[in-house]
């Protein structure tokens, strides 16, 4: 129709031939005006434009692409006419009546449901005034965002269903778009609870250190790779991660996206082979200078208990004293010490843990009431297990003796026992003490390693070699509300006992 109407005004021209400024400036506008019109038949927006009625008085021939009508068809028509169901039509009229009535532009997204699924669509109508100021005309640009959506589906998809934890954060002002659903479980809370809240108060940086860092390489180089992080879980349990970050666009707003992974059992892991590790070394060095050192300390006793019944010392017979006292407690470190090497013989027996423990209870009872503590025990019906006796009652006593040092007067300590019905029989030892700090529970085991002006870091160092020798495992929970130290042994049958 454009077309056409502009080779009659080019014929009328040619025709005008003493106004050659207005034929030169007339021919400069169909140029022009060609051009556009091959801008607009070749976009790849369908373009339309439609009358008061919203009869479509222009459209261009990407409607051909886009819907499965021929220009020819639909002009001249409403939508009705054409033969559409009200249901696809009828939501769009209240944005033209908006374009009509106001003469701004209306932006919105449609869909339709075509044969081969649902087509969306993003329109913006532009009105066009007339003369006397009022719209005559609505100009419809109308983009196919069908892949748009889909991708976008699919990323959410792929999103949700993730198992590591995603999150992503607004940059513009930080707010938390949206978080995949093992995101939400890893910090013990629901999605929407998190989503809308401000980054930094959903708790997932323990460090403020950690988070301007991860800042600032952000800055530097645009994104993040398996940067580690600490956070909290729902458990309040510490646990470490890496986390890697990029930019993502979404609903047209620049976010960023990150993913973590959970590397706590990996590093817990690389710390317990450490710890194997140091303790070889330390089994082998006291299996072979124990027996020499502890040699030459009893016959240095031997010879002090001779020499102080002598008449002439009977002066100096407390200081006798206290060198004996002096060699006994070297003695006792290096006895514990030397349960330490490796080659040393053990039995294992099957054995009922209850009674194990039971064997020992007076000792740790009075051992406990002399300072004014209190120990309780929970037995559980359970099967035998695969030990050597006497190592148990050690590593048991061990522990103990820390949980009563750990805990202030009237504190209590629960020796408990229990079993899983299958093949998982524990010992925990449980006490409302302050917790392990944190520079000890990264080297828990490790010998020497002691807080107390007494102690001689040994008691751990000991428990855990029993636990190696016997099959078992030591497990640690702590926190500022106590700590519990858990021996995991294998059943052996499936009768328990209590
Ligand atoms: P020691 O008791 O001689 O110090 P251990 O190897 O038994 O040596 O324990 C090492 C350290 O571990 C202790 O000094 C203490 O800091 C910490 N620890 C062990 N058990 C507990 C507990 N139940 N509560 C708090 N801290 C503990
Ligand atoms: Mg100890």
């Amino acid at each position: 129709m454009l077309s056409s109407n502009l080779s009659k005004l080019e014929s009328w021209t040619s025709n005008v031939n003493d106004l050659d400024n207005l034929k030169g400036f007339v021919k400069e506008m169909i140029q022009q005006t060609r051009l556009y019109q091959k801008l607009v038949d070749n976009m790849p927006d369908m373009v339309t434009r439609f009358d008061k009625e919203l009869r479509h008085i222009y459209v261009n021939p990407v409607l051909e692409k886009m819907t499965d009508r021929k220009v020819s068809e639909v002009l001249g028509k409403t939508w009705k006419e054409m033969g559409y169901p009200p249901e696809m039509y009828e939501p769009l009229i209240p944005y033209f009546q908006t374009a009509f009535e106001t003469g701004e532009k209306v932006e919105y997204e449609s869909e339709y449901e075509a044969n081969h699924g649902i087509k969306y669509y993003y329109n913006i109508l532009v009105p066009e005034l007339g003369e006397d100021g009022t719209v005559e005309t609505v100009l419809a640009l109308t983009r196919d965002i069908t892949e748009q959506r889909q991708s976008e589906e699919r990323f959410y998809k792929a999103f949700h269903a993730n198992p590591s934890m995603m999150v992503i954060v607004s940059i513009e002002d930080e707010m938390v778009v949206d978080a995949s659903e093992s995101f939400a479980q890893a910090l013990g809370v629901s999605r929407n609870e998190i989503i809308g809240q401000v980054v930094t108060e959903i708790g997932l940086w323990t460090k403020e250190a950690e988070r301007e860092a991860c800042i600032a390489e952000f800055r530097n180089r645009g994104r993040l790779q398996s940067y580690e992080m600490h956070y909290l879980a729902k458990s309040d349990e510490p646990h470490t991660a890496l986390v890697s970050s990029d930019i993502i666009v979404l609903g047209g707003k620049p976010c960023r996206m990150y993913v973590l992974t959970d590397i706590t059992q990996n590093k817990m892991l690389e710390a317990e082979m450490a710890r194997l590790d140091r303790l070889n070394v330390v089994g082998e060095m006291a299996a072979s200078i124990g027996h020499e050192i502890r040699n030459p300390l009893t016959s240095v006793r031997g010879f002090l208990q001779l020499l102080q019944m002598k008449k002439e010392y009977a002066p100096d017979s407390e200081q006798f004293n206290l060198m004996i006292e002096e060699l006994d407690r070297a003695n006792a470190i290096i006895s514990e010490f030397l349960t330490l090497a490796r080659n040393k013989r053990i039995q294992l027996k099957p054995t009922f843990l209850n009674a194990v423990i039971r064997r020992i209870i007076p000792l740790l009872m009075a051992d406990a009431i002399r300072e004014g503590k209190e120990i309780k025990t929970q037995f559980k019906n359970v099967p035998k297990v695969l030990v050597d006796e006497d190592e148990i009652k050690q590593c048991i006593m061990n522990l103990v003796r820390n949980a009563i040092e750990a805990v202030s007067v009237k504190g209590v300590v629960i020796i408990s026992t229990d079993w899983d019905g299958q093949n998982s029989v524990r010992i925990s030892v449980k006490d409302d003490g302050p917790g392990i700090p944190p520079a000890v529970y990264q080297k828990l085991g490790t010998p020497f390693v002691t807080t107390k002006d007494n102690g001689t870091g040994l008691g751990l160092a000991v428990c855990y070699q029993i636990a190696e020798r016997n099959n078992a495992k030591i497990e640690v929970k702590t926190s500022s509300k106590g700590t519990v130290f858990s021996i995991r042994f294998k059943a052996i049958t499936s009768d328990g006992q209590m």
